[in-house]
């Protein structure tokens, strides 16, 4: 395909927005000129493919198309029909899995549809029962009430926020933390890794209806074999949450044990982080879950999104050929000689490396909290988030770790020795920054102290870095 092709679509496209919103278009023109010169080391972001991007801008936005293949609550879904079925063959193709449901809007919609799922099949509950059989209108308040109150009795045990879970899987500041009675299983203080005696001990104690494994946060793999023997000997379903590292389950670096789809009763995604597919979420279950698992919309998601089912079928497609096993291996290469590079510089990382596409400095070994470093590093042209690492004694605002992911940079095409640099220049940031004051002079975990002159300095080295490696070679929009 021409380069010439996607710079006259991109180009034409933003033609046609200028004359209705020039602002906008500018917007855009400005996001890419952002996105190409910053060193984008954010371990949930990617650059999604020219296709998939431009399968999302079209008049598959215009259509309604509740409910699920063949059987629509709307006229005229023949098309939708077409591209939610494509994307879900592939991702069944390409994960192994029995049922796959593409129509959810982002990772957390995902994960509401798998929790009902799991609730309608495991629930013994007549108000359940009527919503199990599509007549969610028919519950009285009495029905709302009972439901309610069982639900609010479910428990999930699932990983600790401080050790790299994600607010979904159980925590109060989301619904889950409302549906769910919660127990967390953390991580080993002294290796930092996942220790399985403890998670089967805390199954045991506390009989979850749903045992979920997966992270946002967490560097290392994790053995779902395990894990599922754990749920089985309590009765637990078993639930991964794999939005983080699907990329790398598709790419086959995940693969036996730590591939969880075999593992897995429901597995649920998002499509746009090291997958690299738009932003969307997905559901991967066994036979007996596709039932409720496809009533999704209208139970719990808002209506289907085509345009990016249409986008989702074509990054899955992407992901389906040989050479994105080697970007998925290329992914961990990097993580590691950026783990290394930091390493051997003086970083402390939790659990001392990485075997998957991210890397945790507990920048607290540099006299920082992650919200400083966070700042340090953006205004040296590098941008990262802030985490809690485990056991964090600053907590989930200011914490003492900076999260950094190499899904994006490999697209890019970096490799092992600009992964080196990247890690000089992030341990060079952050040596140089110096933890700030208040005005009353007492210590504070916002401000920092970093000479301008340093960071437009390694600011311009990134912009260097990144030359080489232009991102979106085909499009030019001048
Ligand atoms: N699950 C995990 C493990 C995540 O890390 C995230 C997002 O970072 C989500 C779910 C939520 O995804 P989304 O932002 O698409 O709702």
């Amino acid at each position: 395909m021409s380069r010439n092709a996607e710079s006259t679509a991109f180009r034409s496209a933003l033609e046609v927005i200028r004359a209705v919103e020039p602002r906008v278009a500018d917007a855009i023109g400005a996001e890419l000129t952002d996105q190409r010169e910053s060193l984008k080391l954010i371990a949930s972001e990617n650059y999604a493919s020219p296709a998939t991007l431009l399968a999302m801008g079209n008049w598959f936005s215009d259509k309604y198309a509740e409910g699920t293949v063949g059987r629509r609550f709307y006229a005229g879904c023949q098309n939708v029909d077409t591209v939610e079925a494509l994307a879900a063959e592939h991702a069944r193709e390409l994960f192994g899995a029995a049922h796959a449901y593409v129509q959810p809007h982002s990772g957390i919609d995902a994960n509401l549809v798998a929790f009902w799922a799991v609730l309608a099949d495991r629930v013994e509950s007549p108000a359940l029962k009527k919503a199990q059989v599509r007549q969610v209108n028919d519950l009285t308040e009495a029905d709302w009430f009972a439901l309610r109150r069982e639900l609010g009795n479910q428990r999930m045990l699932g990983m600790s926020l401080d050790a790299g879970g994600h607010l979904t899987h159980g925590f109060r500041p989301n619904i889950s933390g409302k549906m769910f009675d919660q127990r967390s299983y953390g991580t080993d203080p002294a290796t930092g890794l996942i220790d399985y005696d403890r998670v089967a001990e805390a199954a045991r104690e506390f009989k979850p209806l749903i045992l979920v494994g997966g992270y946002s946060a967490y560097p290392r793999k994790v053995n779902f074999r395990i894990l599922r023997e754990i749920a089985d000997s309590v009765g637990a379903t078993f639930m991964v949450d794999m939005a983080h590292f699907a990329g790398l389950v598709a790419g086959k670096v995940f693969t036996g044990d730590f591939d969880p789809v075999p593992h897995a009763h429901i597995v649920t995604t998002t499509t746009h982080k090291s997958l690299r597919g738009p932003r969307g979420g997905m559901v991967l279950c066994q036979p007996e879950l596709a039932d409720q698992v496809d009533r999704g919309c209208p139970m719990v998601l808002g209506g289907p999104l085509p345009h990016v089912m249409a986008a989702k079928a074509v990054a899955l497609a992407e992901a389906r050929r040989p050479d994105f096993a080697d970007y998925a291996q290329r992914i961990v290469d990097n993580a590691q000689a950026l783990a290394e590079g930091l390493l051997s510089r003086g970083a402390t990382l939790v659990t001392g490396g990485t075997d998957n596409h991210l890397v945790l400095i507990d920048v607290s070994g540099y006299g920082l909290t992650g919200r400083q470093a966070e700042q340090a590093l953006l205004d040296s042209g590098i941008v990262t988030n802030r985490n809690s690492v485990p056991q964090d004694p600053n907590g989930a605002w200011y914490t003492s770790g900076i999260r950094i992911g190499t899904p994006a940079l490999t697209t890019r095409g970096l490799g092992a020795a600009e992964m080196d640099q990247t890690a000089e220049l992030i341990h060079t940031v952050l040596t140089q920054t110096t933890a700030g004051a208040n005005a009353d002079g007492t210590p504070s975990k916002a401000k920092y102290n970093l000479d301008a002159g340093l960071a437009d300095k390694i600011a311009r080295q990134a912009t260097d870095l990144l030359a080489t490696y232009p991102l979106y070679p085909g499009i030019d929009l001048s």
